[in-house]
């Protein structure tokens, strides 16, 4: 008889209460984001996957100097040299290994010709190895950044605060 009674209770008194409780969240803004429709803007500063540069005139930046694979610490770059129809030194193979990259930004900081930057993209995950071997075509930039009289000050402000670049 008290578990009859126990069982009247809760479903009289309880079950409401927490119907209650539902409804009241349900006009409540969500903590949680519909991904991947949305996406949460990544912090100014985040490293995500690289890009290699272009010059205005469409010419690869990376002249294959080698001081970004010096820099690595997680030795995940791989680079073969090769010399344009111009006499002009450029990679011929440019790889990173993003299964063994630490995303440190060592790369961007050590490139003299300031060839490489990380980006904010993180979509690249997938189930296969060796699609994480990026190849110097997947990660070159279709067009140059847009001129900008400033556009060097900017790198370098982008370069030590890590300010994002809006032009990308
Ligand atoms: S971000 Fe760091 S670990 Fe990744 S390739 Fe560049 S230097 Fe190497
Ligand atoms: S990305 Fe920069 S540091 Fe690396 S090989 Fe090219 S020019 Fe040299």
């Amino acid at each position: 008889m008290k578990d009859v009674l126990k069982a009247l209770g809760n479903s009289i008194l309880k079950t409401p209460l927490g119907l209650l409780i539902t409804i009241k969240h349900l006009f409540k803004k969500p903590v949680t984001l519909d991904y991947p429709r949305k996406k949460k803007p990544m912090a100014p500063r985040y490293r995500g996957r690289h890009y290699l540069e272009r010059y205005n005139d469409g010419t690869e930046r990376c002249v294959c100097c080698g001081l970004c694979a010096a820099s690595c610490p997680a030795d995940a770059i791989y680079m073969e040299p090769e010399e344009t129809e111009h006499g002009e030194r450029r990679a011929k193979v440019y790889e990173i290994n993003l299964l063994r990259c630490i995303f440190c930004g060592f790369c961007e900081e050590a490139c003299p010709e300031e060839a490489i930057f990380l980006g904010q993209e993180y979509e690249f995950s997938d189930d296969n190895r060796d699609s994480f071997i990026w190849t110097k075509e997947q990660m070159l930039v279709p067009h140059p950044r847009k001129d900008n009289p400033f556009k060097k000050i900017i790198r370098r402000v982008r370069k030590v605060y890590g300010v994002t670049d809006k032009n990308r």
